[in-house]
């Protein structure tokens, strides 16, 4: 998608601070991170949010599960914990529409999900 800052990330039009790559899937670090440690992990293939997973193929969904631990095992959090989110739609307040998952962790996080 031309105007979508995610798909401009992957193309590398715009720089990211890159964790994890793989055939499926780009992660790296969020320009305003909510936690010590905070990745967004994106399929390469652009749709909008969760509502469109079956867009994606079962390896780029199973890519996208994947590179969730992969991205904890790298930033150290394995063990120490982390948790992951996937914004969807306007009560969720989904900023940017290409799908993502946030990693968080990196220190004690807030037990309220809302
Ligand atoms: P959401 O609000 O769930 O749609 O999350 C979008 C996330 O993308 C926010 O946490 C933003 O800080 C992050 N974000 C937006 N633009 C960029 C960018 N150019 N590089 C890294 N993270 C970004």
């Amino acid at each position: 998608m031309a105007d979508c800052v995610f798909c401009a990330i992957v193309r590398g039009d715009i720089p990211s601070s890159k964790v994890y790559e793989d055939e499926h899937v780009l992660a790296f670090r969020d320009i305003n991170p909510l936690a010590p440690v905070h990745v967004v992990i994106v399929p390469k293939r652009h749709v909008a949010n969760l509502n469109e997973l079956d867009n994606l193929s079962e390896e780029e969904q199973l890519a996208l599960l994947h590179a969730c631990k992969k991205v904890a095992k790298i930033c150290g959090i394995e063990e120490s914990g982390y948790r992951i989110a996937s914004n969807c739609g306007r009560d969720a307040a989904q900023s940017v529409q290409h799908l993502h998952v946030h990693v968080l962790g990196g220190g004690q996080l807030s037990v309220n999900m809302a």
